[in-house]
């Protein structure tokens, strides 16, 4: 079955969170899955973001890495961006280590694109452009650190997914109402009949 980046898969918000969360089931270490274990997902998932994040950069390319060292790099930034805003979602706000630990690889990220690219972040009226996965994650995470932004962000407490919680009053309680949400109350039914609930991966 081919995997299918779907809109459920882009639940995050933004491409710094959707990131993050092409490892489900975080806090589950037993249940964990990581997309990107085939990394023939990496560049599939670069355009499909390039879909779904329309309204974050408007008419751009995500350019996926071609080599195992700039696979690595991207996941180094995923794995730099699920700590640093999962303990902000937490309410721990953003931490030393860990807020260190992404600008340095994110300093590295922009360091290496070309002088002549603007790195000015997007314009949904800009005309379209390139830009690395890599170097577009971090710039997407860099626009969360304000802190009305930062404590929109929140934990899906079904698959452990990071999402942005766009609503007025803050009161998203799952990454998806129609996937996680959904499965929650067939949880709560199947328990209530003495049932082993059936958890399906997302
Ligand atoms: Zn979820």
């Amino acid at each position: 079955m081919t995997f299918d980046w779907n809109a459920h898969r882009f639940s995050g918000g933004v491409l710094a969170l959707d990131l993050a969360n092409t490892v489900i089931f975080r806090e589950a270490p037993d249940r964990s899955q990581d997309r990107f274990a085939d990394p023939a997902e990496v560049p599939r998932f670069a355009i499909a973001a390039a879909n779904f994040r329309q309204g974050e950069w408007g008419d751009i390319q995500f350019l996926s890495p071609l080599s195992q060292g700039d696979i690595a790099v991207l996941i180094d930034v995923r794995e730099a961006i699920n700590r640093l805003f999962r303990t902000a979602a937490y309410g721990e706000g953003l931490k030393p280590e860990s807020l260190s630990a992404f600008l340095r690889l994110g300093s590295e990220i922009v360091c290496s694109i070309p002088e002549e690219q603007s790195l000015m972040l997007p314009q949904s009226s800009e005309k379209a452009r390139q830009l690395s996965l890599a170097a577009a994650a971090f710039l997407s995470g860099m626009r969360l650190f304000e802190p009305a932004r930062l404590e929109r962000i929140k934990i899906c407490p079904n698959c452990h997914w990071l999402y942005f919680d766009e609503s007025r009053n803050r009161s998203r309680r799952w990454c998806d109402m129609r996937v996680c949400g959904n499965r929650a109350k067939a949880r709560r039914h199947y328990s209530r009949n003495g049932r082993l609930a059936e958890i399906s991966h997302v």
